[in-house]
């Protein structure tokens, strides 16, 4: 090893789904929206000034900024806006995880989480999921740096009640609690109402999954005012320019189009609600999903070898081979055209 090399940060890097690229494939293995972004952002693409990309874009982002205020009923002081809920959480982990105490997280969750603590030498100890995968609210009710959960969890796709979720802030403001919202608009709860009531509650969320736009690169917190200033003092010894003027112009027209953004998730909450039938009748143990994804695994069939077989027949979905969840598959919420195919394919599987 060179000299040098003692000097490096050495990071253990988070893997993403595959991006494959293939003709007729179905892509059911990174939680993508199978619907386009609301009509409007099409047009603002359209219509989009070339010549605005001379000038460097609001360092405030306060477009979007002021939309997302406007649409979940806060303050602007209440909103940080960043490059995908990934940056938002980044900065996050840096600017609140600064304690000698370790934060918590559950055992089976986002697996950024412990790259985020190792990457930034945050101590961390990490919480087991019950038999069932859920939660045990009880077990975060002690001394900590900080706690972040998702809500719902991924890769499990169950929801902690809000009384629950509330129950874990309630326990623990001596430090800051985030709650990663990924998910929250296929169904479930957001604990957003209580952040005027726990001026250390950060909720996260993105618009990689509702609203389509994962290849913009949108994500945003809502807080107190202190702790979005607290995150903005982070992002500006960054960079002051994380979010681009595209990402600002389009990110606007997603959140002012109200009725579409009801209709997709409506949609893919309707198919999720199918495939949970679909698949219990093929044989599979289906969790309870609040999300765009479902947790599965079947009692007579590998899920490696399900997850190989299901690939060479151009259907991806995500396999992560981890402690616990070995046996499981986490499969997007498609088109029902596209969970059509899914069926057709595993009920010749199980059948041979
Ligand atoms: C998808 C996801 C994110 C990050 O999404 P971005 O595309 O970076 O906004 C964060 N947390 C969880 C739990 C996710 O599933």
């Amino acid at each position: 090893m060179s000299a040098w090399e003692t000097n490096v940060r050495r990071v253990t890097p988070y893997t993403p789904g595959d991006q494959p690229d293939r003709p007729k494939m179905i892509k059911l293995n990174t939680n993508e929206n199978p619907y386009p972004p609301a009509p409007g952002v099409e047009k603002a693409l359209k219509e989009f000034q070339t010549d605005r990309l001379r000038l460097y874009p609001d360092p405030a982002a306060s477009m979007l900024v002021n939309a997302l205020a406007e649409r979940y009923h806060v303050k602007k002081e209440q909103v940080f806006v960043g490059v995908g809920s990934d940056d938002v959480l980044a900065m996050a982990f840096l600017a609140f995880f600064h304690s000698q105490k370790p934060i918590l997280f559950p055992d089976i969750t986002y697996s950024f989480y412990p790259v985020w603590a190792e990457e930034f030498r945050i101590p961390y100890e990490t919480v087991p999921l019950d038999q069932e995968f859920r939660m045990v609210k009880e077990d975060y009710f002690r001394e900590n740096g900080g706690v972040i959960f998702p809500n719902p969890n991924a890769p499990t796709s169950l929801e902690l009640g809000h009384k629950e979720a509330e129950e874990i802030i309630r326990h623990n403001q001596d430090a800051v609690v985030i709650v990663d919202e990924a998910y929250v608009d296929f169904g479930a709860e957001s604990v957003l109402d209580l952040v005027e009531k726990y001026d250390n509650l950060l909720v996260v969320q993105t618009f990689s999954k509702s609203r389509s736009m994962a290849g913009m690169r949108i994500g945003f917190a809502v807080g107190s005012p202190l702790l979005i200033r607290y995150l903005n003092d982070v992002k500006y010894s960054f960079n002051s320019y994380t979010m681009s003027q595209a990402a600002l112009s389009l990110g606007v027209q997603a959140v002012l189009d109200e009725e579409y953004f009801q209709e997709t998730t409506k949609k893919i909450i309707n198919t999720r609600e199918q495939a949970k039938k679909r698949l219990a009748e093929l044989g599979f143990t289906v969790l309870d999903s609040k999300t765009n994804f479902l947790f599965i695994t079947h009692p007579k069939y590998d899920a490696k070898e399900l997850y190989e077989a299901l690939k060479k027949a151009d259907i991806y979905v995500r396999y992560f081979g981890a402690l616990r969840i070995s046996q499981y598959l986490r499969v997007t919420v498609g088109t029902d055209e596209q969970m059509e195919a899914l069926y057709t394919f595993l009920s010749r599987y199980t059948e041979g």
